[in-house]
């Protein structure tokens, strides 16, 4: 099934998000007991990360993708990048996920590696839109960043190129974390003024580790409001205090959202079945409401 159908009839679509297991030599049938976990939240689909260096590694993203479609009977959405990639590499892909039957793709451009020299095929994501459209064979959705993605000059020029997006065939967006709805809610009013009106799911992650605290929050750029700063103060120091309380922000968010109107929820569940379950729990009667 292509995604587009789940944005036609839902209110709000709920989905998760796993990345191909980088310990035991990056097995990818090691990620599958927590995939049967996740199944048990019901998800409308869940997304498998693409390492931005592409080669090899890509084809984990595939192996999963195919195994949450086959065995697990929910749709996948395939995440692939193209700033390292040649059009080789990436028809290699397409044609991969296409005999694996996924239908559904991220297509993002990646992160800049500062090792590597980024391939001259493919500028942006949009390029690598045009390229998937040319197939014909997909459903496609796009990255977007409520607070302006870092290398823009400002938001509104961030919002101006996702116009590239919309018009390469993107379906529907999904945003980059942040912990301030209301950083959300005026991106969405841009967009709409702007005349972009596709439907943006809101990206969340919950934050419940020191390490999370150290390597997440302190290298992005959302801002931090009040209430999370004080509760990263208040936990970080006791192990099962941040937890909980990192779930209950993320409830908190979450439902914020739903309520207030969200086109859906896009969970970083970040390969811990434990923390989708708890989150789960606290918003699940807000998405059985749409079922
Ligand atoms: P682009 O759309 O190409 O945008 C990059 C920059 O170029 C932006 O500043 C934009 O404003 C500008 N721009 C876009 N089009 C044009 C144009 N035509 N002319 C001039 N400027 C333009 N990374 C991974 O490596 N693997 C993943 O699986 C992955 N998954 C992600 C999932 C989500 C939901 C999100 C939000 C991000 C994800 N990323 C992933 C990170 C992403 O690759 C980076 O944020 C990357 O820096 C930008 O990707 P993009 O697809 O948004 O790029």
């Amino acid at each position: 099934m292509k995604l587009k159908q789940l944005f036609e009839s839902k209110k709000c679509v709920f989905s998760l998000e796993v990345f191909p297991p980088k310990k035991n030599g990056g097995d990818p049938t090691t990620l599958y007991p927590a995939l049967d976990e996740m199944k048990q939240l019901n998800p409308d689909y869940i997304s498998v990360t693409y390492g931005a260096a592409g080669g090899p590694a890509g084809m984990s993203t595939v192996q999963i993708a195919s195994h949450i479609k086959k065995t697990l009977g929910i749709e996948p959405l395939a995440h692939l990048t193209c700033i390292n990639s040649e059009p080789e590499d990436v028809e290699k892909v397409l044609h991969t996920l296409k005999e694996q039957g996924v239908e559904n793709i991220l297509a993002l451009r990646g992160d800049r590696c500062p090792d590597a020299h980024p391939a001259r095929s493919y500028q942006h994501a949009s390029d690598l839109m045009r390229v998937i459209a040319e197939t014909g064979d997909f459903y496609m959705a796009g990255a977007c960043y409520p607070e302006g993605h870092t290398e823009s000059d400002g938001l509104m020029q961030d919002i101006e190129n996702l116009r590239y997006k919309v018009e390469a065939g993107a379906g529907h967006l999904v945003t980059q974390l942040f912990f301030d709805n209301t950083r959300y809610f005026r991106f969405i009013n841009l967009l709409r003024k702007k005349g972009i009106a596709l439907p943006v799911q809101a990206g969340v992650m919950p934050i419940t580790t020191k390490r999370q605290i150290e390597r997440t929050v302190s290298l992005t750029s959302a801002s931090l409001p009040a209430e999370f700063t004080k509760m990263i103060a208040r936990y970080s120091d006791d192990e099962q205090a941040m937890f909980d309380a990192g779930i209950d922000y993320a409830i908190r968010q979450i439902r914020d959202l739903v309520e207030s109107g969200a086109d859906g929820i896009h969970l970083y569940a970040m390969n811990q079945p434990r923390v989708a379950k708890r989150v789960y729990e606290g918003i699940r009667d807000l998405l059985t409401e749409e079922n």
